[in-house]
């Protein structure tokens, strides 16, 4: 009797071994698209000011394993230059311009709509 219940649980915790094996492997693919498309995410969406190097923070992995619906076309925490329609974090940018146009030094850039620019994107 005792004998049966521990063979029995015995295949339960194995099943439910595999189970987790499995459950794992998938979790951790899903962690390594994530991480590879948040690389994506942040080269895509950094500012464009010189030397910063501030980033779309992109969704964290709780967020996005939690089911939760992220817009990799929405960047956090940068917001759009009014003028020169790039890509600026908060900290440099003030009254809807960058430091560069209040400075009015943008189209001096060499990098002008290489880094952080994309004109593409729909407001
Ligand atoms: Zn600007
Ligand atoms: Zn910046």
């Amino acid at each position: 009797m005792s004998q049966v219940l521990i063979e029995a649980s015995s295949i339960l915790t194995q099943k439910e071994a595999e189970m987790t094996e499995r459950e794992h492997a998938e979790a951790e693919a899903n962690a390594n698209e994530i991480r590879w498309k948040l690389r994506e995410h942040q080269q895509r969406f950094m500012c464009h000011i010189d030397g910063c190097e501030q980033t779309s923070a992109g969704p964290t992995l709780d967020q996005y394993l939690g089911h939760w619906l992220w817009d990799w076309k929405q960047p956090t925490e940068l917001a759009l230059c009014d003028r020169c329609i790039r890509w600026t974090c908060l900290a440099h940018l003030s009254g809807g311009f960058c430091q560069d146009c209040r400075a009015g030094r943008c189209e001096t850039k060499k990098d002008v709509g290489v880094r952080g620019g994309n004109k593409s994107v729909q407001r």
